[in-house]
């Protein structure tokens, strides 16, 4: 099996079986984002213990890109503090945006998403969720959009 079908097989897995999907309640803080270019939604509810992700979810509708990309962040992000979660925002951010960003090791699974920069309409829907997290943190009442 060749990377790219391995990087698809993991998109496929997690668009098919959500990890973390529903609420928080009560959760410590949550926010709404939207894509409008694909019309992706979702709402990402977290639990803080000091600046530490104790616990995250997502529940939304959106492609396949958008949802496997949040359920991937999630397993990614609990537990880590918020410096972890901002370095590691950082390197999805390149992944998905510089050709020749070449994934490493500490990635893990996230290292799927390099095979979206391959279709640039799609980076939104792969972003969308971080955008969310992000706005989360920062308890920002707006509705994040991509747009
Ligand atoms: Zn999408």
């Amino acid at each position: 099996m060749d990377l790219k079908e391995l990087y698809r097989d993991v998109i496929l897995d997690h668009n098919k079986r959500p990890r973390n999907f529903g609420r928080i309640e009560p959760c410590d803080t949550h926010a709404e984002g939207h894509n409008p270019l694909c019309g992706d939604r979702l709402t990402v509810w977290l639990r803080l213990k000091d600046d530490r992700i104790e616990d995250v979810r997502f529940e939304g509708k959106g492609c396949a890109i958008s949802t496997a990309s949040a359920s991937l962040m999630t397993e990614a992000v609990k537990g880590k503090d918020i410096p972890a979660v901002q370095s590691l925002y950082g390197r999805i951010h390149s992944l998905l945006t510089q050709q020749d960003a070449v994934p490493d090791a500490s990635l893990g699974k996230l290292a799927a998403l390099s095979g979206v920069r391959e279709f640039p309409a799609r980076v939104k829907c792969a972003s969308l969720c971080w955008h969310t997290l992000n706005a989360a943190l920062e308890r920002s009442a707006a509705p994040v959009s991509t747009e």
